[in-house]
């Protein structure tokens, strides 16, 4: 199933939803189609709807707290563009800073995209225990971020220009 990006009236991504509830809140006049998949429609009997991929509501919404973004394996690749953080080269492994063993989480900051060599060379220590530095320091993406990161890397790729460089300082 294919994930709709919501933005609020003000442009600013809100979450996604599925393909199903975007078509829903356009037919309800609640949100309307910034960007559609080319050549897909939605049918039914009484709908003919090109198929949203993003799309903006007519009302803002007020979000009364900025909610952290939720980690993954995944986000933390594409927050680090796969890019390992102890070699530069391509990543494809997440490594934790501090090892789990050592009490380090699966948190934004205690993760890191690392290539499986470095990772299996750095084991179960820390970066000063292998003596290998980060190149740069992990961040906690913006909630805007997030709703990116929640995409799957072709989705990311086919959004608008404005949208996909759309990012907030750490
Ligand atoms: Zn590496």
């Amino acid at each position: 199933m294919r994930d709709t990006l919501v933005l609020n009236a003000s442009f600013e991504p809100l979450s996604t939803v599925s393909m199903n509830r975007a078509v829903v809140l356009v037919l309800q006049d609640k949100a309307v189609v910034e960007q559609a998949h080319p050549g897909l429609r939605v049918r039914g009997a009484t709908v003919d709807l090109p198929v949203p991929r993003v799309i903006r509501l007519c009302r803002y919404v007020r979000v009364p707290f900025r909610r952290q973004a939720p980690w993954s394996r995944r986000g933390v690749l594409v927050r680090d563009q796969h890019r390992c953080a102890y070699c530069g080269r391509r990543a494809t492994t997440v490594d934790h800073v501090v090892p789990r063993s050592h009490g380090g989480g699966d948190t934004w900051l205690n993760t890191v995209a690392s290539c499986s060599e470095d990772n299996h060379r750095k084991a179960d220590r820390t970066p000063e225990q292998a003596a290998m530095p980060l190149l740069h320091q992990p961040f906690v993406p913006s909630p805007a971020d997030a709703m990116l990161l929640g995409l799957r890397a072709g989705e990311r790729s086919e959004l608008p220009e404005w949208l996909r460089t759309a990012r907030t300082a750490a």
